[in-house]
């Protein structure tokens, strides 16, 4: 048995570990759900798994779960959701909190020796160095949730890190894969959210559209999986069947396919080194009859290259590029902004920020204030 903690169990990534759960009760057993601000679905979860707590983040709903929940302890705020992450007896701690205030939660959880599943990418985006650092140091692993990081891992297995030659991550290229560039200046935010392939938050919806979400996902993989960036391709499969792929030194190419489904890459997390049944994925020639390659245009998709520069530059550069995405992103959802202006934006910060070499997590915590003001005097917003 596993005792397992989620964090943002009301989201997307974790409705759906919570049906790998409830399938697998025999096997794993639920300590805590955290949640931001989704009241009555985490009273729903609560009731159903009657877990020993359950945090909400926003304080002023403490009161309305108190009423509701009567068999867990009930925290809230920013210190109920460190205690959590700082419980002793918990064997894998899943962080699907969404965009960049995961990153505490993230070196929490490390620092307490708790391995973590790792969904909010933004922690490694922007605090890449800490994390890993800290992973080594306290011994902790970092399963990826991500379904193109949990594609590379399973394609590792039994190899040797030495003899990888290239990581190739595919990308699905959003909806807007086949707009020409000049078209995005009028995309709207319901087409920016409907991913042909992907059901996922709106969030990461919109960085699927921008592709930001990929250049995010190359800076995961350089640091998980400790590759240069020069041996990093993205390419874009539209049909997201190949999650990703490793090219090893004698041109063997490994490749992890499945129909696209998060509950795969979430169940792996939990249950390496095993694999338990998720009966209704299977080879289906309907689905899989088609698996195309085609090149990234990063003229086009702006964001990956902004990504990709950011990487390069190192620092405190990813920083900026990942809270002023979030804010960015938050902007165009509430309909402030243009789609073409996210990119735009992200790079006016990258530019004007003062750079710092190794920042520390008082200096990201001081970075992300400074791209907050900076965006909300510079845009009027
Ligand atoms: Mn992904």
């Amino acid at each position: 048995m596993k005792n397992l903690g989620i964090l943002g169990s009301t989201g997307s990534v974790g409705t759906q570990s919570l049906k790998v759960i409830d399938k697998n009760k025999n096997k794993f057993n639920i300590e805590f759900l955290a949640a931001n601000t989704n009241t009555k679905l985490l009273i729903e979860q609560a009731r159903k798994f009657k877990p020993k707590y359950v945090c909400i983040y926003d304080k002023s709903k403490y009161l309305e779960l108190k009423k509701h929940i009567n068999y867990s302890k009930i925290l809230c705020g920013y210190d109920g959701l460190m205690e959590l992450c700082e419980l002793r007896n918990i064997d894998i701690i899943l962080n699907s909190i969404v965009g960049y205030s995961g990153l505490e939660p993230t070196l929490k959880i490390i620092e307490s020796g708790t391995d973590i599943a790792l969904s909010n990418k933004e922690s490694i985006v922007q605090a890449g160095h800490l994390v890993i650092d800290l992973a080594k140091s306290k011994n902790v692993n970092i399963f990826p949730v991500d379904s193109e990081h949990s594609a590379i891992w399973q394609c590792l297995v039994g190899e040797e890190k030495s003899k990888i030659r290239k990581i190739i991550l595919t990308a699905s290229g959003g909806p807007f894969r086949k707009l020409s560039k000049s078209q995005f200046t009028n995309i709207t935010v319901e087409q920016a959210l409907s991913h042909p392939n992907w059901k996922m938050g709106r969030k990461i919806s919109i960085d699927s559209a921008t592709m930001m979400n990929k250049g995010f996902e190359m800076i995961e993989a350089f640091w998980l999986f400790n590759i240069e960036i020069k041996n990093i391709e993205i390419v874009i499969h539209p049909q997201s069947i190949i999650h990703s792929m490793v090219e090893f030194v004698d041109g063997s190419i490994k490749a992890q396919l499945s129909y696209p489904d998060m509950r795969l890459p979430i169940q792996y997390a939990f249950s390496f080194p095993e694999r338990y049944d998720l009966d209704d994925l299977k080879f289906d020639i309907k689905n899989f009859n088609k698996l195309n390659f085609e090149i990234l245009d990063l003229d086009k998709f702006k964001c990956v290259k902004l990504a990709f520069d950011a990487i390069n530059k190192g620092g405190s550069f990813p920083v900026v590029l990942n809270v002023s995405n979030d804010i960015a992103v938050d902007l165009f959802l509430n309909k402030k902004i243009r789609f073409t202006q996210i990119p735009k934006i992200i790079n006016g910060c990258m530019n004007n920020h003062s750079f710092i070499k190794t920042p520390q997590l008082s200096d990201i915590l001081s970075i992300t204030n400074w791209t907050e003001n900076y965006i909300k005097e510079k845009y009027k917003l």
